[in-house]
C-alpha cells in the first residue's frame, strides 16, 4: 500500500472550513486573505512556491486538535509551521489547504534544573530558551543558526551544531514529544505515554516509534509539546582557533578524528575563510572586512570545564595536536578582535545572534548539506567544486549580488559522534532577482543533489516533495523497501492524507 493520493476537490469548501475554524479560534487567527497567505508561498529556498487556502494561528492544543479534526471531516490538507525558518522549503503547503501557523505556541512550560530538560510548546525560538536557561546555569544544544530558529523543530528536524561531536543531534536531546495526530487524538512518546513515568525513559516501552516523528516534516501530526534534554553550561569556556592555508582538505578531517576521538573539546567545527567572516560577523562590509585576516581553514573548539585549570589542561592537550598536525593557532590578538565586535564568542556560539549568515540567507544564500564520513569530505567537495565550476564559471555573476563569486563554495564540516561522522555544508550564491542565477542554480543543485547521493552523501532532512525539487525529491525514491514502508505507514496513520501531503516524495497510490 502506498500513499493515497490527496483529494484535489477540497477547493470547493474553503469558506465553510473557514467558518468552522473561526469558531475554534476566533475571528483574528483565521484568514483566507491572498494579501496574507501569499506570504507563506515562498522561502529562500528553490522549493516551488504554493499558497495556503486558509492560516489559522491557534493558540492551545485543544484549538490545534480541533482545527486537525476539522481539516480531517473535508479531507484539506494541514501544513504546521513553527519557527518557520527551516530554509529550505518545509513550510510551503504542497498541495494548499491549511497553515497551520503555530506562532502562538511559544511558551516554555517548566525548566527543570534538577533533572535538566525544559519542557515546552513548538515555537520557542533559541534566543528565549538559552537566555532563561542560562539563568539556571544551563543550555540547550543549538544549531550553528540563528537564535530564531524553533528549539523543538530543529531538535525535530535532526538539528546539527557545535556540540554535536559531543552532545549529540537533534533527536538525541529529546526525552518526549506529544502530538495531535491525523484523526486529532493525542500521541505521547516514550514513557511519557504512560501517566506520571513522563521523564525517566526516552524510548519505547517495546519498539521506540518516536523516531517516525524525526524529520517527519509534518507528515504524521501535529507536535504541540516538547520535553527535551538540557545541559551544563560550563563555569569556564575558552574558544581556540587552529588554522591552516591549504586546500587540502584531507588534513581538516585527520586534525577531527584525533580531536574527536581524544574527547576533551565541548564544541567543534571547521569554518573556511569566507564563511567564518559571515559566520561571525553582523553585516557585508565588517565580514569582507575581515576576509583577509582569517586563514582559508579553521578548526573551531570551545573547550569548558569546572575551573581555570581543568580548561588550561585542555587547552595544553589541544596545543599539542595542534602542532603535531603542523596546523597553526589563530593569534590571540584577532579572537579579541572578534570579541570585540561581537561580545563574548563563546555565548555567541550557543546563542548565534543575527549574524550576516543569517541576513545572507534572506537574500541569496542556497545550502546543500548531507552526512558523509571524515574521510569523504576531501573528495565530495572536490567533485562539488567541479559541478561549481562547470555551472557558474562563465556566468555574469555581478549582476546578481556582488560579494561571493557562486563557483567559490564555501565549506562547514561539522564533525558528530565523536567524528565517526560530518555533516559536510557547501554553500553557493545566487539571486532570485536574476532568472539567469536561479537557472543555473537550479541546474547546479540538481546535478550536486544526485553527485552527493552516488557518492556516499545522505541527507537526514528529506526537504522536498513530489512535484517540487529539493533533497527527499532525489533521495526518497532510492531508498527501497524503507520508502514503501514509510509510504504504508503514512497509509495507515493518516488514511485520508491530509498532514503534509506531497512531502518526502512517497510512493503515490495509482500514480
Ligand atoms: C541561515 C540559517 C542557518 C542555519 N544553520 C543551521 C545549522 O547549521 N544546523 C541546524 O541544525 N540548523 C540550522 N538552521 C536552523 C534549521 O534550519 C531549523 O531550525 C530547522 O530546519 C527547523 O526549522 P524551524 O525551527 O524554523 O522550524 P519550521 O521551519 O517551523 O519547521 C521545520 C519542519 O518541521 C515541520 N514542522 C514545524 N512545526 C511542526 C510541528 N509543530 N509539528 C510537526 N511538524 C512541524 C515543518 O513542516 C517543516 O517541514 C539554520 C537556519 C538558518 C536560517
Amino acid at each position: 500500500m502506498a500513499v493515497r493520493p490527496y483529494d484535489s476537490t477540497v477547493e470547493d469548501t474553503v469558506g465553510e472550513v473557514l467558518e468552522l475554524v473561526k469558531g475554534v479560534v476566533g475571528e483574528d487567527w483565521v484568514t483566507d486573505d491572498p494579501a496574507i497567505t501569499i506570504g507563506y508561498s515562498k522561502d529562500n529556498s528553490f522549493e516551488a512556491a504554493k499558497k495556503p487556502h486558509i492560516v489559522a494561528l491557534p493558540e492551545n492544543t485543544e484549538q490545534v486538535q480541533e482545527i486537525v479534526r476539522i481539516a480531517g471531516r473535508y479531507g484539506m490538507a494541514v501544513q504546521p509551521a513553527s519557527a518557520a525558518i527551516n530554509c529550505a522549503g518545509g513550510c510551503i503547503p504542497q498541495r494548499g489547504g491549511i497553515l497551520l501557523d503555530l506562532r502562538r505556541m511559544d511558551k516554555i512550560l517548566e525548566i527543570d534544573e534538577e533533572n535538566m530538560t525544559i519542557t515546552m510548546q513548538p515555537a520557542v525560538r533559541f534566543g528565549v530558551a538559552q537566555n532563561m536557561l542560562r539563568k539556571q546555569g544551563l543550555y540547550a544544544v543549538n544549531p550553528s543558526g540563528p537564535h530564531t530558529a524553533g528549539v523543538a523543530t530543529n531538535h525535530m528536524d535532526k538539528g546539527i551544531g557545535m556540540p554535536a561531536n559531543k552532545f549529540g543531534v537533534g533527536p538525541d536531546h529529546i526525552v518526549s514529544m506529544t502530538f495531535v495526530m491525523p484523526d486529532g487524538e493525542i500521541l505521547k512518546t516514550g514513557s511519557s505515554a504512560l501517566p506520571g513515568a513522563e521523564k525517566v525513559c526516552v524510548e519505547g516501552p517495546g519498539p521506540d516509534i518516536s523516531g517516525l516523528f524525526h524529520s517527519s516534516m509534518g507528515i504524521f501530526g501535529v507536535m504541540v509539546e516538547m520535553i527535551t534534554q538540557v545541559y551544563e553550561w560550563p563555569n569556564v569556556e575558552v574558544l581556540k582557533v587552529a588554522q591552516f592555508e591549504s586546500e587540502d582538505l584531507n588534513r581538516v578531517s585527520d586534525f577531527f578524528y584525533e580531536v574527536t576521538r581524544e574527547d576533551f573539546v565541548n564544541e567543534c567545527s571547521h569554518l573556511q575563510d569566507s564563511y567564518f567572516s559571515w559566520f561571525a560577523t553582523e553585516d557585508d562590509e565588517v565580514g569582507a572586512g575581515i576576509v583577509e585576516y582569517i586563514p582559508r581553514n579553521n578548526a573551531i573548539v570551545i573547550m569548558g570545564g569546572e575551573n581555570e585549570e581543568e580548561v588550561h589542561l585542555k587547552e595544553e592537550q589541544f596545543l599539542r595536536l595542534v602542532e603535531r598536525n603542523g596546523f597553526e593557532l589563530m593569534d590571540d590578538s584577532i579572537v579579541d578582535m572578534l570579541s570585540d565586535m561581537i561580545g563574548d564568542i563563546c555565548y555567541e556560539c550557543k546563542v548565534l545572534q543575527s549574524t550576516m549568515r543569517v541576513t545572507r540567507f534572506f537574500g541569496s544564500f542556497q545550502v546543500v548539506w548531507f552526512n558523509t564520513s571524515l574521510d569523504r569530505v576531501s573528495d565530495l567537495h572536490k567533485k562539488y567544486q567541479r559541478l561549481a565550476d562547470k555551472h557558474f564559471k562563465d556566468a555574469d555573476w555581478r549582476k546578481w549580488q556582488d560579494t561571493y563569486p557562486p563557483q567559490e563554495v564555501t565549506v562547514y564540516t561539522q564533525p558528530l559522534e565523536f567524528g565517526r561522522s560530518v555533516m559536510l555544508e557547501l554553500d553557493f550564491f545566487i539571486s532570485f532577482d536574476d532568472s539567469e542565477s536561479v537557472k543555473r542554480g537550479l541546474a547546479f543543485g540538481y546535478d550536486a543533489i544526485n553527485m552527493v547521493l552516488d557518492d556516499g552523501g545522505f541527507f537526514d532532512r528529506p526537504y522536498g516533495g513530489s512535484g517540487s525539487f529539493n533533497f527527499g525529491t532525489l533521495q526518497t525514491p532510492r531508498l527501497g523497501t524503507y520508502s514503501e514502508l514509510l509510504g504504508e505507514l503514512k497509509a495507515d496513520i493518516d488514511p485520508r492524507n491530509i498532514m503534509a501531503p506531497g512531502r518526502l516524495n512517497l510512493p503515490v497510490e495509482g500514480a
